[in-house]
């Protein structure tokens, strides 16, 4: 098993080119007479390996630069470069993760796992093997040919996971993966994330607004906010892995959860000195 820790990301040579480069990109959405500045002058580097999370209040932009790393939205601003190449359209070096598993009702939990495979029109047979160690990986042995309405909101979305993995992409981007459970689920699943990554070691960006989720999971959090909605702190979290729950325990997360939550204070108190902000801290003229 290979273990990722801080060490390890840091040992990466830094003549290696970033995996994921954000250079001053910025967002502005048009509608109709108004203009909506979701995003405005984020840089940010990701290195191979790494955990990054963007961290803040809903409507700071979180969603929308995922979006524009993964080619599905097109910034106003600045340019992003995937694996040294720009970002002009969806890749397919990417697995994305988003708050609804969005499976396929009526294909079974295996067939969910290989449906990228038939997408990308690769030889099914050759991944069976993979979706099976990826669903055993994640607790579902013996699920496999449930489908989606059989299992449970936890379960769906390890098989999601596996489906974002069963094409080996370098990149993960997670949107909100687990808010939709309920806390004890969300738990459980931020460990079996951890676990996963422990064996298949992935560079992520994963978008959240739950503090210690951000703080449990990552290598850097990076916090959203001010306005317009920016990059306010991009912090190291100091915690060896594997983790597990014991890290929460500790006087040291306690403290940095502390300094996210006061960052992300003080960018929600600038931002909310302007009424015409629908929410967080998007400006709206
Ligand atoms: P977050 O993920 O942090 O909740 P979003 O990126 O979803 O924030 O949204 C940032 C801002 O951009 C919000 O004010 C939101 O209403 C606005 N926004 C997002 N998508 C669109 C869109 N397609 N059209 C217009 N405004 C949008």
């Amino acid at each position: 098993m290979t273990i990722r820790n801080l060490q390890e990301v840091a040992a990466i040579p830094k003549s290696e080119p970033p995996l994921v480069s954000v250079k001053d990109v910025g967002k502005t959405y048009f509608t109709g007479q108004s203009a909506v500045h979701a995003v405005a002058s984020a840089s940010l580097d990701v290195r191979r390996g790494e955990f990054v999370s963007l961290l803040g209040p809903s409507g700071c932009g979180k969603s929308t630069l995922l979006m524009m790393i993964a080619g599905l939205e097109k910034p106003t601003a600045g340019s992003i470069d995937l694996l040294g190449s720009p970002v002009l359209a969806p890749r397919r070096d990417i697995g994305i993760i988003f708050q609804d598993a969005t499976l396929l009702p009526w294909k079974s939990a295996m067939d969910n796992v290989l449906f990228p495979i038939r997408i990308l029109k690769l030889p099914v047979h050759k991944y069976r093997q993979r979706a099976q160690e990826l669903l055993d990986m994640v607790g579902l042995t013996g699920f496999e040919h449930k489908k989606p309405g059989e299992l449970s909101g936890g379960m769906r979305q390890r098989v999601a996971i596996c489906r974002s993995l069963i094409h080996d992409p370098d990149i993960l981007l997670m949107d909100e993966p687990f808010s939709a459970l309920d806390a004890i689920t969300r738990d459980q699943m931020n460990v079996a994330l951890s676990e996963i990554l422990e064996t298949y070691r992935k560079t992520v960006i994963f978008v959240t607004h739950s503090i210690r989720e951000a703080a449990f999971l990552s290598d850097r959090v990076v916090v959203m906010g001010g306005r317009p909605s920016g990059i306010m702190l991009d912090m190291p979290m100091p915690f060896a892995r594997p983790r597990r729950f014991e890290v929460e325990e500790t006087v040291e997360f306690t403290q940095v959860c502390r300094e996210l939550r006061l960052t992300i204070e003080a960018a929600h108190g600038h931002a909310s000195s302007n009424h015409a902000a629908p929410k967080g801290a998007a400006v709206i003229e």
